[in-house]
């Protein structure tokens, strides 16, 4: 019977396709005395084939549609279903203990994972370790009887249906079958819901309850519109159509914007603002050309350090770099240095488990105590200044302390390439995100030694509010017309205008019609977002006036109380 859920509307179209549920299942096991040790090893045997199986399928799936090197991985889960001295003593305890497989199995993986984790210092070792968990886990769900859900399997169209998927399960989805997805939790700025974006996926995330729905209705349709949040699980065929009409009004919609793509974005009354976009790999460059983008407003370079198995080299940076920078022509393209931490982590670089991962050990915190990794970057990027406009940035700073402190490593390593003859350009921009209340509040301290700001609302909400931003249980305080936030902004655009440099912003918020009204009015220099958002945007802006949103502003700062109150501020003036 067809069921409609709310969710937060995480990146924008239509989709109606078949579920598939992405959750683990329950691995969990009894262990048992035997007598049959010869009957045991041969079911253990039998998983072991049929692991193998599975392995070969998702090997050859993988090369085809990822590429050779990334299927590299399922031939080393491969060659550990067939190793003699991880197989061997799984058998031996088998025999020494009489207890079942699924015991001995997880005994000796427990075991040979601890000793691999204890080599500190042999990322090798490491990755081993993970490698043994991921295939401990594949020959369970064969001797359990149950299935393990694998996206890269995934070859006909569906609707993904999980608990949440972090950012590196959603770079993985393939476009052409993945039609839409669903989370029961999460957030609008949670890095999933920004990958989704600019993969162009509809999302709707924070729906609750949506895995269990699903669980519970077995083969269904899903029906999602990620423009308002909406999801039907097993819809009626009136609800397909009315969703299908939806997702057909939106392609037209788009492709009235998309007559903008070359014009640059000019208000009603004739001020040129920059519309750029955020990326977060040289992939995303496609995109931002394709929807017009001005310039790159933040460059999210940790996903560089994610998608690798190891810390990426300086060459491999560089690359990296100079190609997005030769890629835009000239357009400013604004690198944030690696922001770890948070909802990012790298496998590689284990850092200590923390209580509040998003007020810890993170950002320019790392860079600064991990100087080597820092210095690494920072070299890349001054080389890869000489093919472009380059602007630099530090996430999450909250002194000024840190701030001249990176800046001082960043002008040491600058120094060192140009005292050594390497090209690099004269004129980069060290600027840094305005995301920490601290920040916020001293812009004017700030603006004495930075050449410009970035916004990052994601995070600056989520603190000044105390609301982590991928739980959905309180994301009615992700609330970016909040005057409260406002105030901020308005204290940083300030501070940035009275120095003479320029501000920007980068968080989710620079591409919401909305705030956009508010911010054109406290007249902020650059928007950078979603490269998808920027032709909606430009749409709008055509349509402002910007000496009628100075008022606007102005009583958006001044008198409203609520988020609501400016929501009905901005739609008296213009329709939205
Ligand atoms: C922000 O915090 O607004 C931002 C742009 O950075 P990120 O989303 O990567 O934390
Ligand atoms: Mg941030």
């Amino acid at each position: 019977m067809s069921e409609l859920l709310k969710g937060i509307a995480a990146s924008d179209g239509v989709a109606v396709a078949k579920a598939y549920l992405l959750v683990q299942p329950d691995l969990s096991f009894s262990k048992k005395s035997i007598t049959d040790v010869e009957k045991e090893k041969a079911r253990l045997d039998s998983a072991l084939d049929q692991s193998k199986t599975e392995l070969e399928k998702i090997k050859d799936h993988a090369e085809k549609t990822i590429g050779t090197e990334e299927a590299q991985v399922f031939e080393a889960h491969i060659m550990i279903l067939a190793d003699p001295d991880f197989i061997g003593t799984i058998k031996q305890e088998i025999e020494d203990q009489k207890e079942n497989a699924e015991a001995a199995l997880s005994d000796v993986s427990g075991n040979f994972i601890s000793t691999f984790e204890a080599m500190t210092d042999n990322d090798y070792m490491k990755e081993r370790a993970a490698d043994i968990r991921d295939v401990t886990k594949r020959v369970m769900s064969h001797l359990l009887g149950v299935n393990l859900p694998d996206p890269t399997m995934i070859n006909e169209e569906v609707v993904i249906i999980a608990k949440d998927l972090a950012p590196s399960d959603t770079a993985q989805l393939n476009r052409k079958y993945v039609k839409a997805f669903v989370t029961d939790v999460g957030g609008r700025t949670a890095h999933s819901a920004i990958m989704a974006r600019s993969l162009e996926i509809p999302a709707v995330v924070g729906t609750d309850k949506a895995t269990d729905l699903v669980q519970s209705a077995g083969d269904v349709k899903i029906a999602v519109n990620g423009i308002t949040g909406d999801v039907i699980i097993d819809p009626t065929a009136d609800e397909i159509s009315q969703f299908e009409k939806a997702g057909k009004d939106f392609v037209q919609q788009k492709e009235e914007w998309a007559k903008l793509k070359n014009e640059s974005t000019i208000t009603a009354d004739g001020k040129h603002f920059i519309l750029g976009a955020n990326i977060g790999t040289p992939k995303d460059l496609d995109g931002v050309l394709d929807n017009g983008g001005e310039a790159i407003g933040l460059y999210r370079t940790e996903f560089l350090y994610m998608d690798s198995s190891e810390l990426p080299t300086e060459d491999d940076q560089f690359e990296a770099y100079r190609k997005v920078l030769a890629g835009m022509n000239g357009k400013q393209v604004v690198v944030r240095t690696m922001d770890i931490g948070g909802d990012k982590h790298l496998p590689y670089l284990p850092l200590p488990e923390e209580q509040n991962p998003f007020l810890g050990y993170r950002a320019i915190r790392i860079s600064l105590n991990k100087q080597d990794i820092f210095r690494t970057q920072l070299r890349a990027l001054i080389r890869a200044s000489h093919y472009g406009s380059l602007g630099i940035m530090f996430p999450m700073i909250a002194t000024v302390n840190e701030f001249k402190q990176a800046k001082a490593i960043f002008q040491e390593e600058f120094d060192k390439l140009k005292a050594a003859g390497t090209p690099v350009s004269d004129d980069i921009e060290v600027g840094m995100m305005m995301e920490i209340p601290a920040a916020a509040v001293l812009a004017d301290k700030f603006a004495k030694v930075t050449d410009f700001f970035s916004i990052g609302t994601n995070d600056l909400i989520q603190y000044t509010m105390a609301a982590d931003r991928g739980n959905d249980r309180v994301s009615y305080l992700y609330q970016p017309y909040n005057p409260a936030i406002l105030r901020l902004v308005k204290n940083i655009i300030d501070s940035a205008h009275k120095e003479g440099k320029w501000v920007g912003m980068c968080g989710e918020a620079a591409g919401d019609p909305i705030m956009d009204c508010i911010l054109l009015g406290m007249g902020l220099d650059e928007y950078s977002m979603s490269a998808t958002s920027i032709l909606k945007i430009r749409s709008l802006m055509k349509r402002i006036d910007t000496s009628k949103v100075v008022e606007l502003a102005e009583k958006a700062v001044n008198e409203s109380v609520t988020n609501e109150d400016n929501i009905q501020l901005v739609k008296k003036y213009i329709d939205i």
